[in-house]
């Protein structure tokens, strides 16, 4: 079996096409987030990624921690909101796992997921069945440490987890938000669609794919 391995630019050409999947979902993200939130989330996100785009290149001689932190720095900076202080905390906790590498493997990318999600919990103190991000994020993370246990390919993998975030993006239709602005409405938050579990969502599927034509 041929590992994956993720080099500087891999990581690099991953954000950009998260920005560009951002962009194109702007409108739909701020529509969702208009239902339950403050019709936001889409600009907040893309305001964030685009000057994440922009500060890419000087990352590129250096390692995929810096590289990283500098993506959650930014976003901490721009994103604004609830989801910018959480976005960036995950690129920044994935960063110190990536620290001073200039490639990563299969391993360095689940401890990376699972770092960035736990930056996440303990920033802004929700669990999975909140309506957040970690709906998305956290049955992914689940499915791609079983797939792997149980001798899956990376891209298989991930392919699984991708779907099982999609579910949990679901699942957050049916469920009333107990953190963030959503909870505000209570169970009239339920029959919504969570935002922020839809962006990670995307990233996820974003990166999945990239990952997937590399195997
Ligand atoms: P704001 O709610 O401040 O306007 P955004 O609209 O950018 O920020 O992001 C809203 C999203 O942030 C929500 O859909 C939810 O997924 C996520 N979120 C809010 N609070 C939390 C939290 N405490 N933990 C995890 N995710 C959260
Ligand atoms: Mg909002």
């Amino acid at each position: 079996m041929i590992k994956l391995i993720l080099t500087i630019n891999d990581v690099a050409k991953i954000i950009s096409n998260i920005a560009e999947v951002i962009e194109e979902n702007k409108q739909y993200l701020t529509d969702l987030d208009a239902a339950i939130g403050d019709a936001d989330h889409g600009i907040n996100l893309d305001r964030g990624f685009k000057a994440v785009k922009e500060k890419i290149p000087q990352f590129l001689d250096k390692d995929i921690g810096t590289l990283l932190k500098g993506v959650g720095m930014t976003l901490v900076s721009t994103v604004g909101g609830a989801s910018g202080p959480l976005y960036g905390t995950f690129f920044m906790r994935m960063g110190s796992i990536a620290s001073g590498k200039k490639a990563i493997d299969d391993k360095d990318i689940v401890a990376m997921f699972e770092a960035g999600l736990s930056g996440i919990k303990e920033r802004g103190k929700a669990q999975a069945g909140d309506k957040t991000m970690i709906d998305a994020m956290e049955p992914a993370l689940n499915e791609l440490k079983k797939s792997l246990k149980d001798g899956l390919k990376l891209n298989e993998a991930l392919s699984i987890a991708v779907n099982a975030s999609y579910s949990g993006v679901e699942m957050t239709k049916k469920i009333a938000a107990r953190r963030g602005r959503a909870s505000y409405l209570g169970d009239r938050s339920i029959g919504h669609q969570d935002p922020g579990a839809t962006s990670s969502y995307f990233m996820l599927k974003t990166a999945a794919e990239y990952m997937d034509k590399l195997q």
